[in-house]
């Protein structure tokens, strides 16, 4: 959402104020945590269109992929502390995300390195940061965070409520973990423009962290992080959220399929669940790929299915140069182009006065993760897709213009 102009109508989706809320015509602000809501002196956009009619109402959204702040990512954010930190490695896309109603991402970094060593060089990579990522997610225009993947215990329960703590205090809404398995699958509301926008999350894959050191800090937490193999669960998940949202969000991160070059017949079937269950928009991610954007009929309508948004910022593909052939000497994820392929997904879905949910335009802006060596300093940045020089710029429009498919209008937003 545009900053200044957040509607700050987020509440947890199974606490019975959201409801009551609503019905008087305000905008919800709760938990079901218990806690007080935070003070929130920000003016409220949506109040006024929220008394209004509920005919024909229409929401945008815009969503990226995974932000993995891998050592030289986070040794850029440090380096450009003068010019916003993180904000300077991954700001570009501002305006694509600003421009929407509500920002999606998922966060696949524990906002923390107090409790287990931070090691981005063995495999998988035990990931933390700690320096204010937060901040820049949320002045990046994003809203709502996902937290349920295979990283999200890198730093321990502790460090994941530390997580989700952090997230809150940037005013962002965190989902797929709580400190309750209620809470865990529980949906985060949204009301922009009087649309109520419900999101949940789930992740399949989790890291295994036993052989990296622990630190012993403040080890009590207990944490629990949604999964997608308790299918059960995760469909009673989507449909309380059908019960209390117009539009509803489902963030997955599919598991077993890192670099994988497209959808799996699984993933289908399991996207395909979700929309029975209630789902409008599923916003898949995981592989470090762009995969294809897809229209699906549901009961109320129209549902859309992004099957992965590939990375927001990371440090792979970092040894790809254009022209290069992958080797078994190189690892995919360091030399894979498509791990720097970089989309904003924009969907505007309408909603009927009865309810039903229609889904309209559906364009990609288009970035690149720019990895530069200067000497013996290599930087991470992401930027438009149309600040890079062609050949690569020709090669990776095309490419992504390829793994996103037809239903996707692709544009490329300035330098
Ligand atoms: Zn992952």
């Amino acid at each position: 959402m545009r900053d200044g102009r957040r509607t700050r109508a987020i509440a947890r989706a199974s606490v019975a104020l959201v409801c009551a809320a609503v019905a008087a015509g305000a905008l919800a602000q709760g938990r079901t945590t218990g806690r007080e809501p935070a003070d929130d002196a920000t003016p409220r956009r949506g109040t006024e269109r929220a008394m209004g009619a509920r005919a024909g109402r229409e929401v945008s959204l815009a969503a990226a992929g995974d932000v993995l702040a891998h050592g030289t990512v986070e040794a850029t954010a440090r380096r450009y502390a003068s010019r916003g930190g993180y904000l300077y490695a991954l700001g570009a896309v501002r305006a694509s995300v600003e421009s929407a109603d509500v920002g999606f991402v998922n966060l696949e970094t524990p906002l923390t390195t107090r409790y287990r060593e931070v090691n981005t060089s063995r495999w998988p990579p035990t990931l933390g940061s700690d320096y204010g990522l937060e901040r820049a997610i949320s002045m990046t225009g994003f809203d709502v965070v996902s937290v349920a993947n295979n990283h999200a215990l890198d730093q321990t329960e502790s460090g994941l409520a530390e997580t989700v703590e952090r997230l809150r205090a940037a005013r962002l809404g965190a989902i797929g973990a709580g400190p309750t398995v209620d809470e865990a699958y529980g949906a985060w509301v949204v009301q922009p423009r009087g649309v109520r926008v419900a999101f949940v999350a789930f992740t399949h894959p989790m890291n295994p962290v036993g052989s990296v050191p622990a630190r012993r800090v403040g080890t009590g937490a207990r944490m629990y992080v949604a999964r997608l193999w308790d299918q059960e669960r995760v469909d009673a998940a989507i449909r309380r959220a059908r019960e209390q949202a117009d539009v509803v969000v489902v963030s997955v991160h599919w598991g077993g399929n890192e670099q994988a070059e497209s959808v799996s017949r699984q993933q289908r079937r399991r996207a395909r669940d979700m929309v029975e269950a209630g789902a409008d928009v599923v916003l898949g991610h995981g592989p470090h790929r762009i995969h294809p954007v897809e229209e699906m009929e549901s009961a109320r309508g129209g549902a859309l299915v992004a099957y992965s948004l590939g990375n927001l910022i990371s440090n792979m593909g970092y040894r790809y140069r254009r022209g290069m052939r992958l080797t078994g000497m190189t690892h995919p994820s360091n030399g894979h182009p498509g791990n720097r392929d970089v989309v904003v997904l924009r969907v505007t879905a309408r909603v009927s006065s009865e309810g039903r949910v229609e889904i309209g335009d559906v364009t990609a802006d288009l970035y690149w993760t720019d990895n530069v060596a200067a000497g013996d300093i290599r930087e991470v940045r992401v930027v438009p897709i149309r600040a890079m020089e062609s050949p690569l710029r020709e090669e990776r429009e095309t490419a992504m213009r390829a793994a996103l498919g037809p239903r996707v209008q692709v544009t490329s937003p300035g330098r």
